[in-house]
Parts: C-alpha cells; sequence; structure tokens
C-alpha cells in the first residue's frame, strides 16, 4: 500500500493528429484536473505530448495548449521515430518529476475514465499496471484477424505478450528507473515491460472508434512492430530453423538410401520429378532461413552501434518555455 497521492504524468505520442488533438486535450486535461480534485492524482500531475515528427500542426497546437496551461507540457522529435520511440521517451523524459507515468493513444480510443483504476492499483502498490482491451468490435475485420494472428504468433515464436494488452499502461517511478536500463533500439515495450518483473496488475478498459483522422499504424509500421516484436524478444525462430534442417537432413539420407536402392536395381532415369520437387523446396527453404539468420544479424548490427533512440528537437517543460535541442 502506498499513503502519499501520486503526481501523474500523461504521455501521449502524437503523429499528425491535428484533427483531434485538441479535443483528446480537452478531454485529458479535464479528465486530470477530476483526478486531482478528487484526491487521486497530486497537484502538478502534467500531461506531456510527444510530437513524433508531425508534418501537420501538431507542433502548433501543443505550443498553444501548453501556453495557455502549465498542465500541458511538450516533446518534440527531429523526425519521425514510431510510437514505441515517442512513448519511451515521454515516460524517461518524465521520470524524475513523476511518482508515475500513464502512457495513452492520442485519439483517445482507450477509455479515461480506467485512469482512476490505474492510479488505485498503483496505491495497492503495484508498479506496473497493465490496460487490457475488453473486446476488440471496434476494429475493423483486417486489424482484428492480424491482432490475433500476431499474439497467437508471438506465443508459438516464444515471445509472451499478454493478449490486447495495448500500450495503455501505468509504470511507477521505480519501473521507469528500471526500463531506463534497457538500452535497446529494437524497442517492444509490450514485450520487455512484463520482463522487468515488479509488482503488476491488469485494468480493463474499453475501446472506442477513433473520432478523427486516419489511423497512423500503417501495414509497413505495424508489420516493423511485429517484426521487431519477434526478434527482439526471441530467439526461437533461429532454432526452429534448425528443428526444420534437421528434419530435412534425416529425410535427404533417406532419399539417398532410396535412389541408392534404385540405382542397384538399374532404375536411374526415373524420379525427375521429385528432384526437381526437392531442388526447389530445399532452395526456398535455403533462402528462407538465411533470410531469416540475416534479420538477426541486422538487428544484432543496429543494435551495436548504440545510437539515439531519438533526438529531441524542442521541448516544452515546466514554466520553462521552449527549450531547444538537448538529446539522449
Ligand atoms: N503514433 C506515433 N508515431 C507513429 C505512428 C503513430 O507517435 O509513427 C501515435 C499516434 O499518434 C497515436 C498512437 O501512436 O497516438 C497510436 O496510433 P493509431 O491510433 O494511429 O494506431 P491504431 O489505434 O490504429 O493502432
Ligand atoms: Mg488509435
Amino acid at each position: 500500500m502506498r499513503g502519499k497521492t501520486p503526481k501523474l504524468y500523461i504521455v501521449i505520442p502524437c503523429y499528425n493528429e491535428e484533427e483531434i488533438l485538441n479535443q483528446s486535450l480537452d478531454i485529458l486535461c479535464d479528465k486530470l484536473q477530476r483526478l486531482i480534485d478528487g484526491d487521486k492524482a497530486a497537484a502538478g500531475s502534467r500531461v506531456v505530448c510527444v510530437d513524433d515528427g508531425s508534418k501537420d500542426k501538431t507542433w502548433d497546437i501543443i505550443a498553444e495548449r501548453s501556453a495557455g496551461n502549465e498542465a500541458v507540457l511538450g516533446i518534440k522529435f527531429s523526425r519521425n521515430y514510431g510510437h514505441q520511440n515517442a512513448i519511451l521517451a515521454g515516460m524517461l523524459e518524465s521520470r524524475n518529476a513523476a511518482d508515475c507515468v500513464v502512457t495513452i493513444d492520442a485519439d483517445l480510443q482507450q477509455d479515461v475514465e480506467a485512469l482512476d483504476d490505474f492510479l488505485a492499483k498503483y496505491m495497492e502498490g503495484c508498479d506496473v499496471v497493465y490496460g487490457v482491451r475488453n473486446d476488440r468490435d471496434t476494429d475493423k475485420a483486417g486489424k482484428k484477424i492480424t491482432a490475433e494472428a500476431f499474439y497467437k504468433l508471438m506465443k508459438i515464436l516464444g515471445a509472451d505478450v499478454l493478449p490486447n494488452s495495448a500500450d495503455y499502461r501505468l509504470l511507477s517511478a521505480k519501473a521507469l528507473n528500471a526500463l531506463a536500463d534497457y538500452p535497446e533500439s529494437n524497442l517492444f515495450l509490450r514485450g520487455l515491460i512484463p520482463t522487468m518483473g515488479f509488482k503488476s496488475d491488469i485494468v480493463y478498459f474499453d475501446v472506442k472508434d477513433r473520432t478523427g483522422g486516419q489511423s497512423k499504424y500503417t501495414l509497413r509500421k505495424m508489420l516493423n512492430l511485429a517484426l521487431n516484436g519477434i526478434t527482439s524478444m526471441s530467439t526461437r525462430p533461429l532454432e526452429l530453423i534448425v528443428a526444420i534442417g534437421s528434419l530435412f537432413c534425416v529425410l535427404a539420407l533417406v532419399i539417398f538410401i532410396l535412389s541408392m536402392i534404385d540405382w542397384a536395381r538399374g532404375m536411374v532415369v526415373q524420379g525427375w520429378t521429385t528432384t526437381v520437387a526437392l531442388l526447389c523446396l530445399i532452395g526456398g527453404m535455403n533462402l528462407l532461413t538465411n533470410g531469416l539468420v540475416g534479420l538477426y544479424v541486422g538487428k544484432a548490427y543496429i543494435e551495436t552501434k548504440h545510437r539515439p533512440r531519438y533526438i529531441i528537437d524542442r521541448a516544452i517543460w515546466d514554466g520553462s518555455g521552449v527549450l531547444e535541442a538537448d538529446d539522449q
């Protein structure tokens, strides 16, 4: 159990969200005020908008809103670094000021009323609280199927992720400090955070439709996330390759013995189709498995460079106006 009302920082990644950001900030600021009034969050709680290199007026909106309201802070990336890096930046930059941080999408598809439950779990002593969506009814059929397939695949491939856990989650300052010690560039927070341990719990929340704008998660970004998820959390695919490779070796041995018997019986020309089929199959498998190994080597290569995961162009931070570039 915790005694002190926590200072809460709410982090929202924003990528080209000009259509809905104002409305979302209205809702969030109102909710934050209600939490403060209800003594569930401490005065000095903030909303941190991370502009992930938007090409529209997102940053102008953030700057405008923070000028009129000290509860709104802003961080602007030098370019688009992706959703995972945006929430990471928001969390890491907030960790010295906040007692706990909640990340939520800018479209507020996740129900903000669940914040009470998140904070209640924090007060019970949890350092990590996962938001899990109640259902996927509001998703388009395509998204629903791909999401389900993704979680199944992740499980088979050895990366245990809480199904339907969005990046709507609370971390305490202690958990954030632990997270800061993970230097990886291939970031998949949904898989990474459970590996940190700590007392954790789940909060269920409803999912709504996006009220404006398009989904910023293009198919390419989604595939990238899935690939990062698998390659950063597990080497099971490499083990599967070895298993399949061994199976093919045994098969080859059997075929070799069979063809030796055929040869001994003078039936050498037969089996042309089998030969071609096997050639194609083994050639294909070879390419695929080499590619997969290459994928891991490539990811390892990126990690060895230790490049910054994001670069901050400017920031609006607690009464200090717009701060120019200080990078991470
Ligand atoms: N987002 C981001 N960078 C990106 C893509 C998305 O910061 O490159 C943000 C986006 O602004 C939103 C959140 O990530 O706050 C989730 O995106 P979206 O709602 O488009 O995804 P969906 O709900 O369709 O999965
Ligand atoms: Mg969304």
